[in-house]
């Protein structure tokens, strides 16, 4: 699944082909994804120039003068630019041709991805106007996180992949930024203390950031005609590592159900 990361070298990938571009024609192949793309979308997007490619938490918007479009890449969903003529096959649900004879093309075999359109501030937008700070924006850090886990019950997991509280750390970040913190993810999110908040904050953006890195260096080319949509290969500690063993204690990385998640964690060097 995309995750924040994904999303973010999406944005970078596709923006020196499209931004300033004017879209020439708004082609829907298939309708029917998480939401239905509007059907007047053509009529909306068409000969509007993108002025801004930008992300907020999952989603990617693309600002024009008339309003935003807003796309979420679900489950499955991958972004790619081709040529007019690239043949296309049954997944490809969506795309755009802009007048630099490029195509912005979204494959998505599940379905889950959303295309939608805003001609309000798109971050009054219902999808959006709940969402919590960027993690790597500095409106997130150890003592807002402390802030907001005070009287929660809930644990420290479900906490940190509430969208509400903080947007962009799915299951796989969050198993490995409390791993690096040192914090058990069952652990009450009201019963840890700032300084443990502080460095986890860290930790968050730590792996986000390096997963960044490491997407920009190992990702598919954007361009590339037979560049296959895929997900890159991340670094990881604990997450997928079941009876592998801890890098720091050498214990057995232990995986159990949480929220009906994967949770990965060691239970020695997570207390
Ligand atoms: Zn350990």
């Amino acid at each position: 699944m995309p995750e924040l990361p994904e999303v973010e070298i999406s944005r970078r990938g596709i923006e020196p082909h499209i931004l300033n571009q004017t879209v020439i024609e708004v082609r829907i192949r298939h309708h029917r994804l998480r939401w239905p793309i509007p059907r007047k979308l053509p009529q909306y997007l068409e000969q509007q120039r993108v002025n801004k490619v930008s992300r907020r938490g999952k989603y990617l918007l693309l600002e024009t003068s008339n309003g935003t479009l807003l796309i979420h890449l679900g489950m499955s969903g991958s972004l790619r630019i081709c040529q007019p003529d690239t043949s296309f096959d049954k997944h490809d649900h969506f795309e755009l041709l802009f007048s630099n004879n490029t195509v912005l093309r979204l494959r998505d075999p599940r379905k889950f991805g959303c295309v939608l359109w805003t001609d309000q501030p798109a971050q009054q937008h219902k999808l959006l106007s709940k969402l919590g700070p960027e993690p790597l924006s500095t409106d997130f850090n150890g003592e807002y996180l402390f802030s907001k886990s005070r009287k929660r019950s809930c644990s420290i997991k479900a906490l940190i992949m509430n969208s509400q509280i903080l947007v962009g750390v799915g299951n796989i970040y969050a198993c490995e930024s409390l791993y690096l913190a040192g914090i058990n993810p069952k652990r009450k999110a009201g019963s840890i203390s700032e300084q443990r908040y502080i460095r986890l904050a860290d930790n968050i953006k730590q792996v986000l950031e390096s997963s960044i890195k490491q997407g920009g260096t190992t990702l598919r080319d954007f361009s590339r005609e037979d560049g296959q949509p895929g997900y890159f290969a991340q670094n990881l500690h604990v997450y997928g590592k079941t009876d592998s063993t801890c890098l720091q204690c050498n214990s057995v990385i232990k995986r159990f159900t949480q929220q009906a998640r994967s949770t990965f964690y060691c239970s020695t060097c997570q207390t």
